[in-house]
C-alpha cells in the first residue's frame, strides 16, 4: 500500500495506477471456478494423482518415529515428508504434542464464519450492471459485506430468465449476521438490498448458505507469521509442510501455488536426504 501510494497525490488515483501498471496476468484471476462445479476440479485431480487415496479419515495427530513421520488418524502411516492442507485451527490441533512452537503460532491465524445469501430474480425486474460485484465497508452498518453479481462474473450462470446475486455477510468478531435464523436474514437481506442496488422486486428463489469460521483473517503482519510458521515446522518436524488458505491467499489459485511452492519443497527434502 505503502509503494502503491507513492504515484500521484491522490490515493485512489495512485492505487489505481499501481494496480494498472502490475502487469497482472488477466489468465491468472484472483478466483476461478469450474462451469460444472468445483467438485469437478477434485475429482480431475484425483484422476490425475496416480496413488492410492484414503477418503473421509480424520487426521488425530503427527508425530515423528524413527527418522520418520507418523500421521494417525484410523490408521498409522509412516511417511518420508507430508504436506498438510488443512485450515490453521485443525493444523495447530493435530501438530499440538509435537510441534508446539508451531501449533501456538498456527494458533494465532484466526477466522471469520461467514454465510451467503443467494437471491434469483426474474431478469427484468433487475437492472443491467457492468462488473462483477462489489464490496460493502464495515462503517456502512450493514451485514452485507459483498455483492456478487454472479450471473455476470461466471459466464457459465449467464441466462436470459434470470439474474443471480450473492450477498455475503459475517465478519471476524461480528457473529450478528450468523446468529439470524435463515428467515430474518433473508428479509433483512432483502432491504439491504434494495438500499444497495434499488433492487425492490421480489426474488423467485432464495438460498441461505453457513460457512463456519471458513475465512482465515491475514492481519497486519501475517507474511511475518507465515515465515515464522513455516520456519518453526521445519525445525520442529523436518520433512512436514503446509500449505493451503492459511498462508499466501485465500482463491483457489493462491492456494494452488502454494500447493505446488510446498510440494517442490518436499521433493526437494526428499531429494537430499
Ligand atoms: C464459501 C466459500 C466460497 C468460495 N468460493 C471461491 C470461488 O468461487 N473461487 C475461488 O477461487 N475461491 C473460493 N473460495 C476460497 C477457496 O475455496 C478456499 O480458500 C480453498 O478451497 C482453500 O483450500 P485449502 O486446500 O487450503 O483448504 P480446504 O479446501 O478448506 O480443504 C481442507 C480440507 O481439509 C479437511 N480437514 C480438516 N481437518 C482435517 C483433519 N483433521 N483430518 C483430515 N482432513 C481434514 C477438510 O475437511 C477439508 O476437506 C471460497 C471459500 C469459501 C469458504
Amino acid at each position: 500500500m505503502f509503494n502503491a501510494s507513492q504515484g500521484d497525490s491522490s490515493l485512489v488515483k495512485s492505487v489505481q495506477n499501481f494496480l494498472r501498471n502490475q502487469n497482472r496476468d488477466p489468465a491468472s484471476p484472483v478466483f476461478l471456478t469450474h462451469p460444472d462445479g468445483l467438485e469437478t476440479v477434485v475429482k480431475r485431480l484425483e484422476q490425475a494423482i496416480d496413488s492410492d487415496i484414503r477418503r473421509n479419515e480424520r487426521v488425530t495427530s503427527v508425530e515423528i518415529s524413527d527418522n520418520s513421520i507418523v500421521v494417525k488418524g484410523s490408521q498409522e502411516y509412516q511417511s518420508d515428508a507430508v504436506i498438510l492442507c488443512i485450515p490453521a485451527f485443525s493444523a495447530a490441533k493435530i501438530l499440538h504434542g509435537s510441534c508446539p512452537n508451531t501449533s501456538n503460532l498456527l494458533a494465532g491465524i484466526q477466522y471469520a464464519s461467514m454465510a451467503f445469501i443467494t437471491f434469483a430474480f426474474n431478469k427484468g425486474d433487475v437492472s443491467e450492471f457492468n462488473g462483477s460485484g462489489f464490496l460493502v465497508g464495515r462503517d456502512e452498518d450493514l451485514l452485507t459485506t459483498a455483492c456478487s453479481w454472479t450471473s455476470e462474473k461466471w459466464a457459465h450462470l449467464k441466462n436470459n430468465d434470470t439474474v443471480f446475486l450473492r450477498l455475503s455477510v459475517g465478519r471476524f468478531d461480528d457473529t450478528e449476521a450468523l446468529d439470524m435464523e435463515d428467515d430474518t436474514l433473508i428479509e433483512k437481506l432483502k432491504g439491504e438490498l434494495a438500499t444497495l442496488t434499488g433492487i425492490k422486486a421480489n426474488p423467485i428463489a432464495t438460498r441461505v448458505t453457513r460457512w463456519p469460521y471458513s475465512f482465515p483473517q491475514y492481519e497486519l503482519g501475517h507474511g511475518e507469521k507465515v515465515n515464522a510458521i513455516r520456519q518453526q515446522v521445519a525445525s520442529e518436524m523436518p520433512g512436514m509442510f503446509l500449505a493451503g488458505s492459511p498462508f499466501k491467499g485465500i482463491g483457489l489459485s493462491a492456494c494452488i501455488r502454494d500447493g505446488i511452492d510446498q510440494a517442490r519443497k518436499a521433493k526437494n527434502f526428499l531429494m537430499q536426504r
